[in-house]
């Protein structure tokens, strides 16, 4: 499947849901949040549905994002749904860990293929307080939950903002004595004028990839472990943008994802699906093709079609460094 860029598109992130456990700071605001009620979100049916239609079409490759997946009721038989429709060769998810020593055994029964944990430090105070609600113990037992449950790769995603200080060498560390591949990805101006969450998104807020780079190399050579070099032996499997390096002897690596500082738009392999129904093509542009009227107006799976390929029409070429959107990452779908 092309779009009109001739970029192949065969990767579909699916926001199950917007309600989350959590309450991160640069994502959601801490109260009053308007969840979308229940009829307003796509049923499992439905969503099962648009991925046999999309995986005729090219897609291959999911994953199940929100909110919180993990909150979603049912969300294990989706999964094995999902790997039991022809042409899906991949589900994965992207969680926040909290339940995942509950659930991560039965997902992986279930066919899930791989995780990303969201983890911003390794400090249980600087934990709290970014994520308001949430507990480090618990996040960390996830991870080991992953582990456990022999998820291969275990990626570990961490948003960088820098008046968080956050201590990146230590959660770069991370990737030396167990196979996790560390991630540090780009804060992102998304959510209503970027700022509606409570966080207030500014530029000077963002570290640009390379300068953090350099910035935990000097730390790791100063801390005498050597500095990062260019990963070879361990690059971790996925389909997502990120540059991989790695500390010498480590299991895992350390990647740096630069939705900002070095687009990779000319490479977006993805279109994104809302819990509420609504195919975007892009994460930063508001442009959204509603996909829930036709799923539940009795039409044939062709007129589905026709929203995949309009929503596929219209992808932009670049995000153009755009600021803000209406809707926050927990809303899309991170
Ligand atoms: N709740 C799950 C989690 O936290 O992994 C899945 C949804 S969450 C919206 C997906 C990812 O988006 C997380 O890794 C989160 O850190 C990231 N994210 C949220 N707001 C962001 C922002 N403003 N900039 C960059 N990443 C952000
Ligand atoms: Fe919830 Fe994930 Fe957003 Fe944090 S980043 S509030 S865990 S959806």
């Amino acid at each position: 499947m092309k779009d009109s860029h001739g970029r192949t598109i065969d990767y579909l992130r699916i926001s199950l849901t917007d309600r989350c456990n959590l309450r991160c700071i640069y994502c959601m605001p801490e109260e009053g949040v308007h969840a979308l009620a229940h009829e307003d979100i796509l049923s499992l049916e439905e969503i099962e549905r648009l991925v046999r239609i999309a995986a005729d079409m090219g897609i291959t490759r999911v994953r199940l994002t929100g909110g919180e997946p993990l909150v979603r009721r049912g969300v294990v038989d989706l999964v094995r749904a999902l790997r039991e429709t022809p042409g899906i060769e991949n589900v994965a998810l992207t969680t926040n860990g909290i339940l995942l020593p509950r659930m991560a055994e039965e997902l992986k029964a279930a066919g899930l293929s791989r995780v990303n944990i969201s983890l911003d430090t390794l400090d249980a105070d600087q934990y709290a307080a970014i994520t308001r609600r949430g507990s480090f113990e618990e996040a960390m037992a996830g991870i080991d939950a992953a582990l456990e449950a022999g998820f291969s790769p275990v990626k570990v995603n961490a948003v960088v903002v820098k008046s968080l200080n956050q201590d990146v060498l230590s959660f770069a560390r991370m990737s030396i004595d167990r196979p996790l591949h560390v991630r540090f990805i780009e804060y992102m101006p998304v959510g209503e004028s970027a700022g509606s969450c409570g966080c207030g998104w500014g530029k000077e807020d963002v570290i640009a990839s390379d300068d953090l780079r350099a910035m935990i190399d000097e730390q790791a050579r100063e801390a005498g472990i050597g500095g990062l070099v260019p990963a070879s032996k361990h690059r971790p499997a996925g389909w997502g943008p990120a540059r991989y390096f790695e500390f010498e002897n480590a299991l895992g690596t350390v990647g740096f994802i630069s939705p900002l500082s070095r687009h990779f738009c000319s490479e977006c392999n993805r279109l994104r699906l809302t819990a509420d129904g609504k195919i975007r093509p892009c994460l930063f542009s508001d442009n959204e093709f509603d996909v829930r009227g036709v799923l539940r107006s009795g039409a044939g799976d062709d007129a589905v079609r026709d929203v995949l390929y309009a929503a596929l029409g219209e992808k932009p070429d670049d995000h153009h460094d755009r600021v803000g959107t209406d809707r926050g990452m927990s809303q899309i779908g991170g």
